[in-house]
Formats: structure tokens, C-alpha cells, sequence
């Protein structure tokens, strides 16, 4: 029987490499804190403009959720429009919704225009209704989208299903077109080379321990030493830890989990996934799922609410099964894990706190929000007019909280409470 490889599927192909250099600079324009899509994203447009820029990474580039992520180019927001109307008005609901659309078109037209290989796919992506109940809800959503947005959405009847997704699980659902799929360690490989080509220079191994104002600069202290910056971007989302205390009382870190199977012959692939296309589910703590760039392994991802990791990827490989009866004797290849950070209000943010720039909080949708925010982050540092909704409303607090989310276990439970009464259980 094959081992399950603890690590994730997309190492094989694109792993995250060391960035090492000799010794830090003392001064720098720019230093950017965490080397996932968020620093890269900020890294490459200071660079282009000239400005010197450090990005400090704890570990190595890219070895956050940005090369561990389901490649998904949802842009999704965790609040629904009808919340965000019901909250904010309709103005700024909508402001929030066709940011979405905009991030996601310049994300495929910055892959496009920089020629960066990473395996995009403009296959669209299957929302599954878990109930009857549920496809109401989804038909009702795609239409104020339309109408309010003009976010194209198809409304698929479970008696279409079948040119979607080889599954009887679902209750129909919807089509989204206009989103794809992506090799999330190459598209971190790529943002790395070209942030590097423009001249951003990357400091691995080097975690961030303290940053001190000295007047209008800021002491950046690191494992290291001490580079003194003119600016600091905060980029480490759901890996802050206490080197960045501000940012990480405002953001709980959530563990998102992933397996890969073996590859599976080109029929059942055929049958599984007609479409080759993205998928997710509309329970709490729903799934989703999509097959490997070169189409012959499923890959599927959660939350996680296991503490054994064995117990963990049972579950994970028990949801495929329960969605594909077909692969209940397939072998797992690969079982890993990384962590999203959710801020109170579950949404994106840009904030500046003491002089300090933050992007981070991306609900576990940074592939389209995380090189966005980065990018905005930049806009800040040249002074560009350069707007995003996100900037409007400020990190909040979490009450009773420190940064130990211990709150985590009883959250999990009520979600997996409300999936089970209203039918959308799994083990
Ligand atoms: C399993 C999984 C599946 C996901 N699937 C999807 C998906 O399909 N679609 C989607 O849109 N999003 C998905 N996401 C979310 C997406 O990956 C993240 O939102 C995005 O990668 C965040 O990028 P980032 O650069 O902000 O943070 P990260 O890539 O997490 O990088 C933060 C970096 O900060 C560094 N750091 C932290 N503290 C310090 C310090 N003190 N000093 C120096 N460095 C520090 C860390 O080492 C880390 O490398 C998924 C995430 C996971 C884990």
C-alpha cells in the first residue's frame, strides 16, 4: 500500500525554495513582513518603481498557504450580498462584490500580460446545493449577483447535474464561469521570479520579532538584526504570531486541510468530472474540490475539527466518498495542512495602525485577494490613488481574545451541529 506523503501535492512539482542571503541590510525603503502571495504582491510594483525592498520570511517564501491552497480563483467573500446589503447598504455591498470581479479579471490578466506558468484553467466552478432548501438559496443568490453585480451565473436542476459532476450527492446548483483553477506553488514560484527580476530581495529564515517607531521610520527587528525601514507592510495572514501582536489579536488563524488520491484512470475521471471544473458545497463546513492541472487525481479540502491528523484526512477522504462512491478503495496520495486567518467581520483588510500597513484576513480566499491587497498595500507606500472598499472599515478587535484561538473547538462544533440538523452532516 502506498504511504500517504505528509506534505503537499504541490511541492512535487513547484516546493518552496530557501531565500538566504549573506547579511541584512541596515536601512531599507520597504520592508515587507511574510513572502506569501500578499508580500509578492506588494514586493513587485515598490520594486518597479524603484524603491528598495526587503520581504522577511520566518521560513522559506511560499511555505505559508500560499503554495499549500486549493488553487481556487474564487474571490470569494464569507458574507453573502444579502448580509452585506443588510449591514453596510447597498451601495457598499455591491462595491465589495464588483471588487471581486475586478481582483479576480486582473489576477487572470497580470498571469496573461507577466506569461507566469501556473497551470491557469478557465474551467468555471459547480456550487453543489446540499438540500433542496439549499438550491433555492443559490438560485436566490445568483440572481441579486446579476442583478446588482452583473456577475454571470448558471442555475443548474439536479436532472443537469450529471454534465457537471459525476455525483448523486447534491440537490443541483450553480455554474460560476468566470471562475478557474491555478498550480498554487507555481503561481507563488512565478510571483517570487518576477518580484525578484524587478529587484525586491528576499530574506528567508528570518522571523520578525519586534517593530519599533523611531520617529517617521520604523526599527525592524528580526532574528537576524535590525533593518531600519522607511515603510513596513504586514503580509503574515494566518501565520502571524507575536513578532506582529497587533495584527495577530485581530486575526484568528483556522487550520484548512487538504488530500490528493492517487491518479485515477481517464474514464472515471471523465465520469467524475465531465468538465474538469472547480467545485464547492453549501454546508458550513462544506467542501471543495477539483482534479490536479493534468486532470487524472481529485483533490479535496476543509476545515479541520480533528486533533489526531490521522483522524483528520479519514474525514477529509470519508467527504470525497460520500460526494465519489467510486474511489472508496482508492489510495491517498498526499495529506497536508496550512492555515486562513479570519478577521471578526470576515472580511479582506487594509488597514494602517501606528504608521504600520496591514493586508491580510482573507477567509481562506487569497488566491484572487491576497497579490490585490499586496498590491493596494504598495499603492499606499508610493502615495497612489488606488481605492479599495476593503480600506473603509478598520481591523476590529475579538473580544476575550490574545491570538490563542481557544474558542476554535466549540465553533467547529456548532457548525458541524447546525450542518447536522439541517441534513447536511457528515462523520
Ligand atoms: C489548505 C488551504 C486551501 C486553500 N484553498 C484556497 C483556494 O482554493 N482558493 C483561495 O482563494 N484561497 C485558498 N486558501 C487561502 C490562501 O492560500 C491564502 O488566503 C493566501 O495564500 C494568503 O496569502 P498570504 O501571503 O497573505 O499569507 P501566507 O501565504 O500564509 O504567508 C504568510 C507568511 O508570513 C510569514 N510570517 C509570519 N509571521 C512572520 C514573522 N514574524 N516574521 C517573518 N515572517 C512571518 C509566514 O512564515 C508565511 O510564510 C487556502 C488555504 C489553505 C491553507
Amino acid at each position: 500500500m502506498p504511504e500517504t506523503m505528509d506534505r503537499p501535492f504541490w511541492w512535487d512539482a513547484a516546493e518552496p525554495q530557501p531565500a538566504e542571503y549573506e547579511s541584512l541590510p541596515k536601512t531599507i525603503d520597504v520592508a515587507i513582513i511574510g513572502g506569501g502571495y500578499t508580500g509578492m504582491g506588494a514586493a513587485l510594483p515598490l520594486a518597479r518603481a524603484g524603491r528598495q525592498v526587503a520581504v522577511i520570511e520566518r521560513d522559506r517564501p511560499g511555505d505559508g498557504a500560499s503554495s499549500r491552497n486549493g488553487g481556487i480563483t474564487s474571490g470569494n467573500l464569507r458574507l453573502s450580498f444579502a448580509q452585506l446589503v443588510s449591514k453596510f447598504g447597498m451601495d457598499k455591498a455591491k462595491a465589495f462584490y464588483a471588487e471581486g470581479v475586478t481582483a479576480r479579471a486582473d489576477l487572470y490578466a497580470f498571469i496573461k500580460a507577466e506569461k507566469l506558468d501556473c497551470d491557469y484553467q478557465d474551467v468555471g466552478r459547480f456550487s453543489g446545493a446540499m438540500t433542496p432548501g439549499d438550491f433555492d438559496g443559490l438560485r436566490r443568490s445568483a440572481d441579486l449577483l446579476h442583478r446588482h453585480v452583473g456577475i454571470e451565473t448558471e442555475v443548474i436542476q439536479r436532472a443537469d447535474q450529471f454534465a457537471e459532476i459525476g455525483s448523486e450527492l447534491y440537490h443541483g446548483g450553480t455554474r460560476r464561469p468566470d471562475i478557474g483553477g491555478l498550480h498554487p506553488g507555481k503561481l507563488h514560484r512565478e510571483l517570487r521570479r518576477v518580484a525578484e527580476a524587478a529587484g525586491a530581495k528576499l530574506y528567508g529564515g528570518t522571523a520578525v520579532i519586534d517593530i519599533q517607531r523611531v520617529g517617521a521610520e520604523f526599527d525592524v527587528k528580526t532574528s537576524r538584526g535590525t533593518i531600519r525601514a522607511k515603510h513596513v507592510i504586514v503580509a503574515t495572514n494566518g501565520y502571524s504570531d507575536k513578532g506582529v501582536p497587533w495584527l495577530r489579536k485581530r486575526v484568528v488563524p483556522v487550520i484548512s486541510e487538504m488530500i490528493a488520491t492517487q491518479p485515477l484512470s481517464p474514464n472515471l475521471m471523465q465520469t467524475l468530472m465531465p468538465k474538469r471544473q472547480m467545485h464547492s458545497e453549501t454546508a458550513a463546513l462544506g467542501h471543495y474540490y477539483r482534479p490536479s492541472p493534468d486532470g487524472t487525481r481529485l483533490l479535496l479540502g476543509g476545515r479541520r475539527y480533528h486533533n489526531d491528523p490521522g483522524a483528520a484526512r479519514e474525514r477529509l477522504r470519508a467527504a470525497l466518498v460520500s460526494i465519489f462512491p467510486e474511489v472508496a478503495d482508492t489510495e491517498l496520495s498526499h495529506h497536508w495542512f496550512g492555515f486562513v486567518a479570519f478577521p471578526m467581520d470576515q472580511l479582506p483588510k487594509l488597514d494602517i495602525h501606528d504608521g504600520i500597513i496591514y493586508a491580510a484576513g482573507f477567509c481562506g480566499s487569497g488566491v484572487v485577494w491576497a497579490r490585490w491587497m499586496g498590491a493596494k498595500a504598495a499603492s499606499l507606500v508610493l502615495g497612489l490613488e488606488d481605492k479599495t472598499v476593503f480600506a473603509e472599515d478598520r481591523f476590529p478587535t475579538i473580544p476575550l481574545y490574545n491570538g490563542t484561538p481557544w474558542f476554535l473547538p466549540l465553533m467547529m462544533n456548532f457548525y458541524r451541529l447546525k450542518d447536522n440538523l439541517s441534513g447536511k452532516g457528515r462523520k
